[in-house]
């Protein structure tokens, strides 16, 4: 099976609320599609976010790194799957997201070939996960009222945004705790938006006032090793990192450095599963667990993260609730919600049929 073309599509997609972290606030996305064509007739189909705050890229540039990873990898043999994804992965520096488009449109490919769904091929059988739903940063009332909605709809993790003033944070949490009650979940994630001392604090304060928090999810600026090590060591809950690292290489050197308790793999980051389960397989031998994320994507990327999350032991927590936030799907088929399950298709590959034209 020989690739033929890799062609790239935009489409923008309104999300149903606003989506608000410490360092963003979102109305709509943008995102690209990604078509790999092949010689014996299968398509495989992938798609990028730009989140430019966090990889850099925009929609321009993922679709002008397309159009040169096109060029490296027209006319090679999909079979020789290895030599692929290594040219994938070292034809362009950096642009991860559109290396993650392409990168699940030949895994898509690959597991088409063999007849059966991506999530076999990754070597699972479950076909459901459980994902966390993320409570967005707002005023205290509203994150309140989210949160006992969510609940209602048969969700059992939230993962609460926080990171602005770290004394308000605190309250949110509280009212939040009291609201749901101790069957939930609570996970934090306060996306860089702290100090490494303001985080200590927080996470001491939330102990002393007995509020569960399951992990607290980058606390401090991405590249402060030193000062998320800081916080791993002195605050009572595990620390897990997210916009700290990017490739296997960040991983193993995060690790090395005892700066945290897990980490959260996005594809969108990595450039896609083959890195992903590099960064899982590093994680797995130093005994560290791994949650999978997403930025605000659309289902198709968010299904390839789901067929990685059932397959992937060490991927012990999913947060993949973005397609809940998105007003609609680009693609017919992939995964559905199920309250707080996702449902991965039993069809071939991804699972998706076609693209709409939106
Ligand atoms: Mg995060």
């Amino acid at each position: 099976m020989k690739i033929t073309g890799i062609n790239t599509s935009s489409v923008t997609i309104p999300l149903n609320t606003v989506f608000r972290t410490a360092l963003r606030s979102v109305e709509k996305i943008e995102n690209v599609i990604v078509t790999v064509t092949t010689d014996s007739g299968p398509v495989g189909y992938g798609s990028a976010a730009p989140t430019t705050v966090i990889t850099g890229e925009t929609t321009a540039s993922i679709i002008g790194a397309i159009d040169h990873i096109d060029t490296a990898l027209r006319g090679m043999e999909l079979d020789n799957h290895e030599l692929v994804f290594r040219r994938l992965n070292r034809c362009i520096v950096g642009n991860t997201s559109a290396k993650a488009a392409v990168d699940m449109a030949l895994y898509d490919l690959l597991a088409k070939s063999l007849g059966i769904p991506l999530y076999r091929l990754l070597g699972g059988i479950a076909h459901r996960v459980e994902t966390d739903i993320t409570i967005s940063l707002d005023d205290i009332g509203t994150m309140v009222a989210d949160s006992r909605r969510r609940l209602s709809e048969g969700f059992n993790i939230l993962k609460v945004k926080v990171g602005s003033d770290p004394q308000l944070d605190i309250e949110r949490l509280e009212q939040i705790s009291r609201a749901v009650g101790d069957q939930v979940t609570i996970r934090i994630d306060a996306n860089q938006g702290w100090s490494a001392k303001a985080a200590v604090q927080v996470g001491s304060e939330l102990a002393r006032r007995r509020i569960p928090i399951e992990l607290m999810e980058q606390p401090v600026k991405a590249r402060s090793w030193s000062e998320l090590a800081f916080v791993r060591a002195h605050a009572p809950m595990p620390v897990y990192a997210d916009e700290s690292f990017f490739s296997p290489g960040d991983a193993l050197e995060l690790i090395k450095s005892d700066a945290v308790d897990g980490i959260n793999i996005k594809l969108m980051k990595c450039g896609g599963i083959y890195n992903a389960l590099k960064i899982a397989a590093i994680a797995d031998a130093a005994s560290i667990p791994c949650m999978i994320g997403s930025m605000m994507e659309c289902s198709i990327s968010v299904t390839a993260a789901a067929h990685l999350a059932a397959a992937t032991s060490n991927i012990t927590g999913c947060d993949l609730d973005a397609p809940l936030f998105c007003s609609r799907s680009p693609g017919v088929g992939g995964i559905s919600y199920s309250g707080a399950e996702i449902v991965l298709p039993a069809e071939p590959g991804l699972g998706i049929s076609r693209i709409l034209d939106l």
